[in-house]
């Protein structure tokens, strides 16, 4: 009880403006007195730790201990009956460590660990990757060879036979038979079986030498008032860990469900979940993990992805709503800018570029900051578009920063600004992790002092101490790549810069509108002049004719890219992959060719220096992973070849198509796939079929669904458990949760304040995220 007296001061103090005089004596006196009276020594050390210097610090730090402290007691208070019965469990007071949770404990959590459970909602939000149903029995006189089947039998006997193998076997019956189960090596079992035990037996049986029987089959023994979560139900299968069984998870899981999600706060208003004929949220989890039935795991599935989908939606149209209402600078431009910028460019503008270029001219002047994203098709040309509007702001006497997702991408549009920024005053830069640290330093200077007015660079952009004179404008590249969450950061380098992002993503409409939901959107569909369709071809288990094709391109004086097959997550791989496709075509189809390699992990110079020999054509043929992925711009590079093509997302191969066909010269793809599926075939033949990124895209979305594609790293959103289970048949919950949120946000939709401050603390929790996350200046 005594935790609960907390309560009320430590609101009070915080609405005070922690200024440590909410209790008369001093608020921190009267909370050591109280941690006093305090039975459990853990939770009265753990505050007192927190409450240790409250009144030294500032008010900021006090806020923070005093946020600390309710969250703390708000958890550990459900353990004193009073308040459990009353009191709904907030899923924002469930990021507490998971070793703490009701039977959990510190090695199970470190097996969770492994799992990526780290808080208690982790494990809530852990879900099954398949269900067993298990409801129905069968009775051993109707059994078929061969058939897996749940039994409930009663057990006659039991042996233990030590061998070579140890082995456990039960004799049992259900009335209308006998059926012989076997374990192998698992001797703790002797001490489980007892005979005339009742169990429920399940696996496939085999009828041989007269005999039914059951090798290594999963059991639950029926004991009187004990729940059955093995059998009998639809049975949740989780993805393990060594050291986890399924049994233990389930059971774990069960408890979790029982001591939390019986009695969960729901957050989203009644009228909102009636309209939509949405069921309770506690009821969603425990039934997305523990099913009653199809019908209702279909619904909890529904009302989850809603929750996720919902609450992008929201921060996204918060963020979207508190930019638009900010003061941005005005930079001083009009369309004879255009036709500056223009005789700077070797080319003619594509209508769609001038387009997008005046689109960013009315951002520029209407006082708010710019905060848009530009979409186009690979090859389409949107760097120069970022050259502009980098030219446009500088030309206003502000500062610009354009990051790009490799090295080699940031150093070629370095090079690009390099030579068509030649005949002006701007000074550009280039900051990457191989910036060696004297010039490093000399760049930062400069940035300060406003020598330099644009800088290029990658993820080292972002760090601490690039800082700036007056940062005016960011252009993120290849935003896909960092991610929808990352979307703020460089932002906050200066007051309230404009925004440019860039993607060649080809995702459909409708996804897009949820990913870029607080962007503006423009758009290049129109090609360059000159372009000629790169012809795509599969070959299947004819690595010949695609290599002699090569041969020809390459005895034409032009250059070409093999790409290598797909390993994720391990570099020693992924070099090794190199290197073994490197050797082979060096020693049979390209003998008399000079070819080279790239790959993910070499240093950024080695990098240069290989795509440097390329441009120049001391390589004729590099042989790479996915690094040449995005945006890499070699004009006379006239065909790419994939090799095991089938293993690529359609997203990837567009992209890596996107390498070549960057100039007038006919270019060319080949995707090799030795053994492919059905399935894969069908994938492969779109992309000899079209050209066109967004054709591409709804054919990838008819053929895996949205929640593959949402899924991928393409999409930017790994952090979203339940995007991959939206398919075809639940993707109006799209639609709902971008009108449901909107709606909120219009105010046309109320919450109650507890459920909106529910909704507020849990993305903050989940998307580290404050709201508002932008502080008006
Ligand atoms: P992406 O949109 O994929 O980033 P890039 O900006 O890299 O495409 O442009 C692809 C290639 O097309 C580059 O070599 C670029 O110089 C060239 N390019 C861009 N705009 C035009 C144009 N209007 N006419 C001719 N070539 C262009
Ligand atoms: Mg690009």
């Amino acid at each position: 009880m005594n935790l609960e007296k907390l309560i009320g001061p430590i609101s009070l103090e915080k609405k005070r403006g922690c200024k440590n005089d909410s209790v008369i004596g001093g608020f921190d006196r009267f909370v050591f007195n109280t941690i006093n009276s305090i039975e459990d020594v853990t939770i009265a050390t753990k505050l007192r730790e927190l409450f240790e210097n409250y009144s030294r610090l500032d008010s900021g730090a006090r806020l923070t201990i005093l946020n600390n402290a309710l969250d703390f007691i708000r958890v550990h208070s459900k353990g004193e009956e009073t308040v459990v019965s009353l009191k709904k469990q907030k899923i924002s007071d469930l990021f507490v460590d998971v070793q703490y949770a009701k039977g959990i404990g510190p090695h199970l959590s470190k097996l969770f660990q492994k799992l990526n459970i780290k808080y208690v909602y982790d494990l809530l939000y852990y879900f099954p990757k398949n269900y067993l149903d298990l409801r129905n029995v069968k009775r051993i006189y109707e059994l078929q060879s061969g058939e897996v089947a749940l039994l409930r039998v009663k057990i006659r006997n039991v042996e233990e036979r030590k061998g070579r193998v140890n082995l456990l076997i039960a004799l049992a019956t259900d009335g209308t038979g006998y059926i012989t189960a076997v374990w192998f090596n698992q001797p703790y079992l002797k001490n489980i079986f007892k005979v005339d035990m009742e169990v429920y037996l399940f696996g496939k049986v085999q009828f041989s030498y007269g005999k039914w029987e059951m090798p290594s089959p999963g059991y639950e023994i029926i004991e009187k008032n004990k729940e059955l979560l093995h059998t009998m139900r639809i049975i949740p299968v989780y993805s393990l860990t060594e050291g986890l069984s399924e049994k233990v998870l389930r059971s774990k899981m069960k408890g979790i469900l029982d001591s939390y999600a019986s009695h969960i706060f729901d957050y989203i208003d009644d009228a909102v979940l009636k309209r939509n004929d949405f069921i309770d949220l506690g009821k969603a989890l425990m039934n997305i993990h523990f099913p009653e039935s199809f019908v209702l795991l279909k619904k909890a599935k529904e009302r989850l992805i809603f929750n996720e989908l919902f609450e992008l939606q929201y921060v996204l149209g918060r963020r979207k709503h508190e930019i638009a209402a900010l003061k941005g600078y005005v930079f001083k431009t009009g369309e004879d800018d255009i036709n500056r910028f223009r005789r700077l460019l070797p080319f003619e503008l594509t209508n769609d570029q001038v387009k997008v270029m005046k689109e960013l001219i009315g951002d520029f002047s209407n006082g708010h900051p710019m905060n848009r994203l530009l979409h186009g098709d690979v090859g389409s040309g949107k760097t120069v578009v970022a050259l502009f509007a980098i030219f446009v702001t500088v030309k206003n006497n502000f500062q610009a920063a354009m990051m790009s997702p490799t090295e080699i991408l940031a150093l070629q549009t370095y090079k690009n600004a390099l030579s068509i920024f030649k005949d002006t005053p701007i000074k550009i830069a280039l900051i990457t992790s191989s910036t060696g640290k004297k010039e490093r330093n000399r760049i930062l200077d400069a940035l300060l002092n406003n020598e330099i007015h644009a800088v290029f660079g990658t993820h080292a952009l972002l760090e601490e101490d690039v800082r700036f004179a007056n940062l005016g404008l960011v252009v993120v590249d290849e935003q896909h790549r960092f991610g929808v969450l990352q979307r703020g950061i460089l932002r906050e380098k200066a007051v309230i810069p404009h925004t440019l992002v860039m993607s060649a993503t080809p995702i459909p409409r409708t996804l897009a509108l949820t990913l870029y939901g607080d962007l503006d959107i423009s758009e290049i569909r129109e090609m360059p002049k000159g372009r000629k369709p790169v012809i795509t071809k599969v070959f299947f288990n004819d690595r010949d004719t695609a290599y002699s094709l090569v041969k020809e391109e390459l005895d034409k004086g032009y250059k070409a890219y093999v790409v290598c097959p797909l390993i994720e997550d391990s570099e020693a791989l992924e070099v090794q992959s190199v290197e073994s496709l490197y050797e082979e075509l060096k020693d049979t189809y390209f003998k008399k060719y000079k070819i080279g390699k790239l790959y993910g992990s070499m240093s950024g110079k080695e990098k240069e220096e290989v795509m440097d020999a390329f441009r120049k054509g001391e390589i004729q043929l590099l042989v790479s992973t996915t690094v040449v992925e995005v945006g890499v711009d070699v004009k006379d590079a006239t065909v790419i070849v994939v090799e095991d093509a089938d293993r690529f997302g359609l997203a990837t191969l567009h992209q890596l198509r996107g390498r070549v066909g960057r100039s007038d010269l006919q270019s060319y793809c080949f995707l090799i796939s030795s053994n492919p599926s059905m399935e894969a075939v069908e994938r492969l033949r779109i992309l000899e079929k079209t050209t066109n990124g967004f054709e591409v895209a709804e054919e990838d979305l008819r053929l895996r669904g949205p929640g593959e594609i949402l899924g991928t790293r393409q999409s930017g959103l790994p952090e979203f458990k339940l995007m991959t289970l939206l398919s075809e048949s639940n993707m109006r919950i799209l639609e709902v949760a971008r009108k449901e949120a909107f709606l909120l946000l219009k105010g046309e939709s109320i919450f109650d304040r507890e459920k909106l401050e529910e909704l507020e603390r849990i993305i903050e929790r989940k998307f580290g995220w404050k709201i508002p996350l932008i502080e008006v200046a």
